[in-house]
C-alpha cells in the first residue's frame, strides 16, 4: 500500500540529528567558555584558580563524552545531563570568580534544556538554574542584590521564549511530514491509476491515442501500434499506404484520421484502409473528439479506433450476393414482362386470360421495381437508396383496398381478420408503385410475424390539411422497445424473427421509409411488446412547392 517510514528508521534519523545538535551545542558552550576565561585570564582577577581549572575541565571532558556518546542507541532524556553538568561547570566558573559575569552563561545550557526536551526541559532549566545561581550567590555573599531576581527571572523569561520557539517549529515540522506525507499517498494514487489505466487501455483490442495540443501523441496503447503496422507505408515503394472508405481512393498524409485527430478534429466512425489493395490490408474505424481544458480551451484530442475488416468484408459480401441475385433475377423478369406484353397485344385473347395477363404484368412490375430497389440497396451501404417516382394524385383509399384484397387470402388462412372500416376517402400526393409497395409492406410485416391462432389488423386513412395519414394496427407479438429504434435499419431483423422460420431481407421497413421520406412524407411505429404494433405513414396531400 503506501510507502510510510517505517517507525524504527524515524526513530534513528532523529536521534542522529539529536547527536548532532548535541555535538554543536557543546562545542558552542566549550567556545564561549574559553574565550569567557581568556576574558577574565586577560584581568588577571581569578579567586579560586582551582575551581577555574575544574570548571574547564569539566567543560572539556563533557564536550569529549557529548561527541564521543552514541546517543542514538540511549533513550533520548539521558542527554539532558550534558546540559546539567554544563551548569555545574558554570557554577564553579561563577564561584571561582564572582561578579565577573560568568553567570551569564548559563543561558546555554538554559536554551538547550527548554529547546530539545519539551515541558520538562523548560522546568528543570528554570529550577536547576536558579538554583545553582541562588547557592553560588549565596555562597559568594550573604547580602541582597537586585541581580538576585533580575537574572533568575532573565533566565526564565529565555527559557520561556526558547521553550515556545521550539514548539512551534516542532508543531511546522509534523505538518510538513504530514503534508509530505500525504502529498506521496496522493502521487502513489496517481501513479498507480496510471499503471491500471494503461493495463486496462493495454489489454483491450482497439487502438487509443491522446495527443497533446501541439499534436504529440501523448499516450498511446499497444493496440495502437499493432492496428497501424503496414506491411509497406508510403516512401517504402512510393505507393500510398491509407486509403478512404471506397478502398481504393488514397489518402494524403494530412487527410489520413490519424493526422486529423492529431489536429483535434471530431468525427465518428470514419473508415479508412490501411494497406494498398491486393495486399493483406485492414478496415479501421476512427472516432476521434477534441480535448477542451476547463477553460475552454483546446488541450488536444483523443482518438479510438479498431479494427472493423471482417465486418465490411462480410457486409460487402452480402451486398455482393444481393446485387448478384438481383441481377440476375432482372433478365427473365423483363422476359416475362415481354412475352405478356406481346400475348396482350394479341387480338384474339380472350377476356378472362387478358385480365389473368394483366394481373401478371402489374406483379411482374413491382417484382422488377422490388429488384431495382435491391440493386440501388447494395450498390451504396452506406447512402440512401436511389429511388425514382413518379408522384400524382393518388386515391389512396383505393390503393389500400387493393393492397388488402391481394393479401386478404394469405390473412384468412392465418384466421387473421383485416379491417378496413377506417379507411376514408382520401386523395394524396404520391408515386402510386411506390405507395403501394409501402403498404404491401405494412400489411405483409402485419400478417407474416402475426402469432399463431389469430388476430386483427386494423387499417385506416384519414387526412388533414397537409398530409394524409395512413394507419396499421395489429395485435401481434409487437417489438421489444431496444430493437424498435433498430428497426427502420437495412437488413434489421428482430431477434424475436431472426431464427423463426418466417422469411424476411429486413429491406422492406428501410425501403419504405426511403419511399416515403423521398416525397416528403414518414414512417413511425408505436409497439408494445405483447400488444401489437402501429405503423403511421405520412403522405403529403400535394405537391411541395404548392
Ligand atoms: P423483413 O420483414 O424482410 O424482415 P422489414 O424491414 O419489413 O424486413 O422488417 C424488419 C423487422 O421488423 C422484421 O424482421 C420484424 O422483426 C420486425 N417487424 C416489422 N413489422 C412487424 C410487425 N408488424 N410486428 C412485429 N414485428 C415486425
Amino acid at each position: 500500500m503506501s510507502a510510510r517510514p517505517a517507525p524504527s528508521a524515524a526513530h534513528g534519523a532523529g536521534d542522529r540529528t539529536r547527536e548532532r545538535a548535541a555535538a554543536i551545542n557543546q562545542l558552542l558552550m566549550g567556545a564561549v567558555t574559553l574565550v569567557a576565561f581568556g576574558v577574565v585570564s586577560l584581568t588577571g582577577v581569578v579567586a579560586d584558580e582551582n575551581r577555574s581549572i575544574a570548571a574547564l575541565v569539566l567543560v572539556f571532558v563533557v564536550t569529549g563524552l557529548t561527541i564521543a556518546t552514541p546517543w542514538n542507541r540511549l533513550p533520548p532524556t539521558t542527554l539532558m545531563v550534558v546540559p546539567l553538568l554544563d551548569v555545574v561547570a558554570v557554577g564553579l566558573m561563577e564561584s571561582s570568580s564572582p561578579g565577573m559575569g560568568f553567570s551569564l552563561l548559563w543561558v546555554l545550557p538554559c536554551l538547550w534544556l527548554s529547546s530539545s526536551f519539551g515541558i520538562r526541559g523548560f522546568v528543570v532549566s528554570v529550577v536547576v538554574v536558579s538554583g545553582a545561581f541562588w547557592t553560588t550567590a549565596l555562597l559568594s555573599s550573604t547580602t541582597f542584590r537586585p541581580t538576585l531576581v533580575l537574572l533568575p527571572v532573565a533566565m526564565i523569561v529565555i527559557s520561556a521564549v526558547a521553550y515556545l520557539t521550539a514548539r512551534r517549529a516542532r508543531a511546522q515540522r509534523r505538518l510538513l511530514r504530514k503534508q509530505g506525507e500525504s502529498l506521496k499517498h496522493a502521487v502513489d494514487r496517481a501513479q498507480r491509476q496510471e499503471i491500471v489505466l494503461s493495463e486496462i487501455l493495454d489489454a483491450v483490442d482497439f487502438g487509443v491515442v491522446r495527443f497533446d495540443a501541439d499534436g504529440t501523441a501523448a499516450m498511446a496503447n499497444e493496440a495502437h501500434t499493432r492496428l497501424l503496422t503496414l506491411p509497406a507505408r508510403a516512401g517504402d515503394d512510393g505507393k500510398p499506404s491509407v486509403y478512404g472508405p471506397d478502398g481504393i481512393t488514397p489518402l494524403t498524409r494530412e487527410d489520413e484520421p490519424i493526422a486529423r485527430a492529431a489536429r483535434g478534429e471530431t468525427f465518428e466512425s470514419t473508415l479508412a484502409w490501411y494497406g494498398a489493395p491486393g495486399t493483406s490490408r485492414r478496415a479501421l474505424s476512427f472516432t476521434a473528439r477534441a480535448l477542451r481544458g476547463a477553460d475552454g480551451a483546446a488541450v488536444g484530442g483523443l482518438v479510438v479506433f479498431q479494427d472493423v475488416t471482417s465486418e465490411v468484408m462480410a457486409l460487402r459480401a452480402r451486398e455482393d450476393l444481393i446485387a448478384s441475385v438481383s441481377h440476375e433475377l432482372r433478365t427473365p423478369l423483363t422476359s416475362i414482362l415481354g412475352y405478356v406484353d406481346l400475348a396482350l397485344d394479341s387480338p384474339e385473347l380472350p377476356d378472362a386470360s387478358r385480365s389473368s395477363l394483366e394481373v401478371v404484368e402489374r406483379n411482374a412490375e413491382r417484382l422488377l421495381q422490388i429488384v431495382a430497389d435491391l440493386l440501388a440497396a447494395s450498390a451504396d451501404a452506406r447512402g440512401g437508396i436511389a429511388l425514382t417516382f413518379h408522384p400524382e394524385h393518388t386515391d389512396l383509399a383505393a390503393l389500400v383496398h387493393a393492397a388488402v384484397d391481394a393479401i386478404v387470402t394469405q390473412a384468412r388462412s392465418r384466421a387473421i381478420t383485416i379491417d378496413t372500416t377506417g379507411v376514408e376517402q382520401v386523395t394524396a400526393w404520391t408515386d402510386p408503385l411506390r405507395m403501394r409497395q409501402v403498404v404491401d409492406n405494412l400489411l405483409s410485416n402485419a400478417v407474416k410475424y402475426h402469432r399463431d391462432g389469430g388476430g386483427l389488423i386494423e387499417v385506416g386513412v384519414t387526412a388533414d390539411i397537409d398530409h394524409a395519414w395512413l394507419v396499421v394496427r395489429d395485435d401481434g407479438p409487437g417489438i421489444r422497445a431496444e430493437e424498435v429504434p433498430l428497426l427502420f435499419d437495412r437488413f434489421y431483423r428482430a431477434d424475436a424473427v431472426r431464427h423463426t422460420s418466417t422469411h424476411g431481407s429486413g429491406l422492406g421497413l428501410a425501403i419504405s421509409l426511403d419511399i416515403m421520406r423521398a416525397q416528403g412524407g414518414d414512417i413511425t411505429v408505436r409497439t408494445e411488446e405483447g400488444t401489437g404494433s402501429t405503423f403511421i405513414v405520412r403522405i403529403p396531400v400535394r405537391p411541395a412547392e404548392e
